[in-house]
C-alpha cells in the first residue's frame, strides 16, 4: 500500500474499533490502483457524522448536511464521509435531500464513474461492485449506471468525465459519450463555480487537447459561459503547442482573440477572482503590445519576472514555438537585468528632490525611469555619483 494509505490505516481501525465499517474510496484509490502520485485519502465509513464525532475528539463539520466531517488528528486531517444514497434531483444539480445508508455499494453505487466507485479496506482489499478496475485497465470512463440518468442527477458530471479525459488520457465509453452529446444543455444549471473547478482541472490535465476536441465535438463548449462563439478559435487552439501551460497561460491563449472589455466581461462570467483576471489581462495586454518577440530590458523590467515569463510561453504558444525554450529565455531576460526593482538604483525620488531643489511633482517618476531605462541599457552605471553627472550632462540637473 501506498505510504500515505498506510500512515491512515490507524484512523480506519479507530472506526472500526467503535463498530462501523471504514474504507479508502474515489480518487485515491483509482490513482492508487493506476500507480499514480496520491495526494489525499477519503474515508467513507457507516457511521454517521455524529458518531464519527464521538470517535474522535477533535472534528470541524466542514459538509455535515452532506455527512461529511473532517477529522483532526495528530496525524492529519481526513475528510470521513458516512456511507450515503441521494434523494431527488429535480434540478440537475446536487440532490434535493442524502441519505445515510449502513451499506458501502449503495454508497459506490451513487459516485460518478466505476474507477471512481472503487473501495479499499484497511488490509488493501478491493471491493469493486461495478467493475472499475477493468474500466481502468481498459482506459474507459464510463458512468456508474445508466449516463442519462447520471448526468440529469447531477449535470456537472459531464464536465468531470471530461476533466478525467485530460488528466488521464482515457476514451469516453460509447454511451456515455452520446448522453454527454444529448444532455450538453443541462450544464447550464450548474453553478459557474462547480464548473469552474473541473474547467480548470481539465486545463492542467496531460491530455488537455484530447479533452478540448472533446469539448468542441460533444457540444458542451456552447454552454459554457462565454465560449459559445469561439468554436473556431478554439479549433485553432488544439493546433498550438499547449502542453506547458499552466492554467492563466492557457486562460490567455483562448482569450487572446477576444476584445479588452468583452475579455473582462467573460472572465468574470467564468467567476474567476479578480486577481487571476488582472493577471490574464497583463499577459495578453503584453503580447498585443509589443510586435516583436523581444521586449526591451524596460519592458521586461516593468513587467517584472512572472508576467515576462508567462507571456513569452502565450507567445511562443500562439505563434507555435517552444513553449520551454520561451519559459527559459524569458528567465534568462529577467535575470540579466542589472536591476530588478526601483529600490535597486543608487538614487531615489528625495535624492532627485534635492538636487535639483524642485517640488516634487510628476517629473520624478519620468526623471527615474529614464534613469532606470539608462542603467538598464547599460549606458549608465548604477552609482550615485555618476547618475549625478549624467543628469549634468543630459542637462537635466
Ligand atoms: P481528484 O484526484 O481530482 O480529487 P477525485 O476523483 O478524488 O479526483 P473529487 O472531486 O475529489 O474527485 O471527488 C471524490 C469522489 O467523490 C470521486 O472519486 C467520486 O467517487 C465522488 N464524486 C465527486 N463528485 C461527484 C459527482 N458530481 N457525482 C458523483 N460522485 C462524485
Ligand atoms: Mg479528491
Amino acid at each position: 500500500m501506498d505510504e500515505l494509505f498506510l500512515k491512515s490505516v490507524p484512523i480506519l481501525e479507530k472506526i472500526e474499533q467503535a463498530g462501523f465499517e471504514a474504507y479508502f474510496v474515489g480518487g485515491s484509490v483509482r490513482d492508487y490502483i493506476l500507480g499514480r502520485a496520491i495526494n489525499d485519502v477519503d474515508i467513507a465509513t457507516s457511521a454517521t457524522p455524529l458518531e464519527i464525532k464521538e470517535v474522535f475528539p477533535n472534528t470541524a463539520d466542514i459538509g455535515i448536511d452532506h455527512g461529511t466531517v473532517l477529522a483532526i488528528t495528530p496525524s492529519g486531517t481526513y475528510e470521513i464521509t458516512t456511507f450515503r444514497t441521494e434523494g431527488g434531483y429535480s434540478d440537475f444539480r446536487r440532490p434535493d435531500s442524502v441519505q445515510f445508508v449502513r451499506s458501502l455499494t449503495e454508497d459506490l453505487q451513487r459516485r460518478d464513474f466505476t474507477m471512481n466507485a472503487i473501495a479499499m479496506d484497511k488490509g488493501g482489499n478491493i471491493i469493486d461492485p461495478f467493475n472499475g478496475r477493468r474500466d481502468l485497465s481498459e482506459q474507459r470512463i464510463i458512468t456508474v449506471g445508466n449516463p442519462h440518468e447520471r448526468f440529469h442527477e447531477d449535470a456537472l458530471r459531464m464536465m468531470r468525465a471530461l476533466r478525467f479525459v485530460s488528466q488521464l488520457g482515457f476514451e469516453l465509453d460509447h454511451d456515455t459519450f452520446h448522453s454527454l452529446q444529448v444532455n450538453a444543455p443541462i450544464i447550464g444549471k450548474i453553478a459557474v463555480e462547480r464548473i469552474l473547478v473541473e474547467f480548470e482541472k481539465l486545463m492542467a490535465g496531460t491530455y488537455k487537447k484530447r479533452a478540448i476536441a472533446l469539448l468542441l465535438e460533444s457540444g458542451l463548449y456552447q454552454y459554457l459561459p462565454k465560449l459559445s462563439d469561439k468554436k473556431d478559435h478554439l479549433k485553432n487552439v488544439l493546433n498550438l503547442p499547449l502542453h506547458h501551460l499552466k492554467a492563466a497561460e492557457l486562460w490567455s491563449v483562448i482569450m487572446v482573440k477576444t476584445k479588452d472589455d468583452e475579455m473582462e466581461a467573460a472572465l468574470r462570467a467564468w467567476k474567476l477572482p479578480l486577481k487571476t483576471i488582472r493577471n490574464i489581462q497583463r499577459i495578453v495586454q503584453l503580447i498585443k503590445q509589443e510586435p516583436s518577440f523581444e521586449k526591451s530590458s524596460f519592458e521586461v523590467f516593468q513587467a517584472g519576472h512572472d508576467l515576462t515569463v508567462q507571456a513569452a510561453k502565450v507567445k511562443a504558444s500562439l505563434t507555435g514555438g517552444n513553449v520551454i525554450e520561451a519559459e527559459e529565455s524569458g528567465q534568462q531576460q529577467y535575470e540579466a537585468l542589472t536591476i530588478k526593482t526601483m529600490s535597486e538604483l543608487d538614487v531615489t525620488g528625495t535624492d532627485l528632490v534635492n538636487w535639483r531643489q524642485e517640488k516634487p511633482g510628476p517629473w520624478v517618476k519620468a526623471y527615474l525611469e529614464m534613469i532606470v531605462k539608462a542603467v538598464l541599457d547599460g549606458e549608465l552605471r548604477n552609482d550615485k555619483e555618476e547618475i549625478m553627472r549624467w543628469l549634468v550632462k543630459c542637462n537635466l540637473s
